[in-house]
């Protein structure tokens, strides 16, 4: 009999759930991570008393009621509801798209005449939406489509409107109210204390060995457990054998400053083609401008999120879902499916442009079938 039951391979939020409910189902686990901290990209690290979200903002959303008790056990959620500002060339507009945005593009104050603007806009498309740019103009029309939907887009993806699968543009919300919520969940907030905090509590009594790159020592670490909950990339797993998946690649630039506001909103986006960031992410105002005692910090902390060009061996951030990529991920997971003894799992062994609560549904979905 081997030492442990199951080695976890990353400890993101998939392998942490995982992790946590092996141990409370009796079972041995070790988990193995290559970075040299726990919590994957939601990892947060304190600056000053703030939170900073090392690997960009990550704001916690769902409808699942079961995710939401879930990770309420392990954390307090704030209050926190993203409500992001557009900056197109020094104009600025509400996101997501919603009456504040239609007013300041178009003067319109009713949402009749919104809807009267945006249905005269969008007759430029005639039949289903074929790719992202007609998806965008189809949802709100070619003026927003301009200011503040296709230099974001191209910049974030490195690639034209119209070579892009139109889901992406449908993951935000369009509303003829005044809402600026940009998600369309029930259940929003920010773990108090961060989201590190969130996932050591979730391995607790659990060994986990960091800067372990389990590709680099797979003959050893297998010899330890019975079977390997995967959640790195698929394509890495199998040496890249059928070519390499694409990803987007991410470089974030962060600053400390010793003024107590920098941009009055945690996520501000620069959706005009020539700035080279997507976002800056003010980390202080995920808590209100607070510390965990409720004071005012004094200074703060801003990280520009800048989109490049991704080569095997560098961190994968977002997958690029388009037809090449779909199908290429097919044929690796007819080889995963056929690797015994090993779980791909997550964002990278799944290769889906999965949010956290859909991640940690999907670990708990495999659970029950492993722990049944
Ligand atoms: P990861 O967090 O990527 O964890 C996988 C872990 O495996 C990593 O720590 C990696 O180092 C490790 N690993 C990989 N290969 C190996 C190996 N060979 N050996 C050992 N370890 C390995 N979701 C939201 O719900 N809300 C948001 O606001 C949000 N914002 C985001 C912003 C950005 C910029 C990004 C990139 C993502 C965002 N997400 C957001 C998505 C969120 O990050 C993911 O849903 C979640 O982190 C996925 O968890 P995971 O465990 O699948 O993957
Ligand atoms: N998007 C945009 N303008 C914005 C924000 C988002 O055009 O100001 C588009 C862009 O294509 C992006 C997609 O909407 O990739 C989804 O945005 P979301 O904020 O969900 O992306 P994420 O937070 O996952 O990077």
């Amino acid at each position: 009999m081997k030492q442990y039951d199951y080695l976890i391979v990353g400890a993101g939020l998939f392998g942490c759930v995982f992790a946590h409910e092996a141990k409370r189902a009796g079972k041995r686990v070790l988990v193995v991570e290559k970075r040299p901290h726990i919590a994957g990209n939601a990892y947060t690290a304190l600056t000053e008393g703030i939170h900073v979200h090392k690997y960009g903002a990550h704001i916690f959303h769902t409808n699942d009621a079961e995710v939401w008790h879930y990770v309420s056990q392990f954390a307090e959620f704030n209050r926190y509801t993203n409500s992001p500002v557009a900056n197109y060339r020094g104009e600025l507009f509400s996101l997501p798209f919603n009456m504040h945005t239609f007013h300041k593009m178009w003067g319109v104050v009713t949402p009749e005449e919104a809807a009267a603007k945006i249905a005269e806009q969008r007759r430029e498309i005639t039949g289903a939406p074929q790719n992202l740019e007609e998806q965008a103009i189809s949802l709100v029309g070619r003026d927003i489509y301009e200011k503040l939907i296709r230099g974001y887009t191209e910049k974030q993806w490195g690639r034209d409107c119209r070579e892009l699968p139109s889901f992406i543009i449908r993951r935000l919300p369009v509303r003829l109210t005044f809402d600026s919520n940009y998600f369309d969940a029930r259940y929003q907030g920010i773990p108090a204390g961060g989201y590190t905090a969130m996932c050591e509590r979730m391995l607790e009594g659990i060994a986990v060995r960091l800067q372990t790159d389990y590709l680099a020592h797979r003959a050893e670490l297998d010899q330890l457990a019975e079977k390997v909950i995967y959640t790195g990339a698929v394509d890495a797993y199998f040496g890249y054998r059928l070519g390499a998946l694409e990803y987007r690649g991410l470089r974030f630039e962060t600053e400390l400053l010793d003024i107590p506001n920098y941009q009055g909103n945690a996520v501000m986006n620069y959706t005009d083609r020539e700035t080279p960031w997507t976002r800056i992410i003010e980390h202080k105002w995920f808590t209100f401008g607070r510390d965990a005692a409720g004071q005012d910090l004094p200074k703060t902390v801003i990280t520009r999120e800048y989109p490049i060009e991704w080569q095997p061996g560098e961190a994968p951030y977002y997958p690029i879902n388009n037809a090449r990529n779909s199908a290429l991920y097919v044929q690796y997971r007819a080889l995963a499916d056929a690797e015994r003894h090993v779980i791909f799992g997550g964002r990278l062994g799944e290769y889906r442009y999965y949010d956290m609560d859909a991640v940690i549904a999907s670990a708990l979905a495999l659970c029950k079938r492993e722990f049944a």
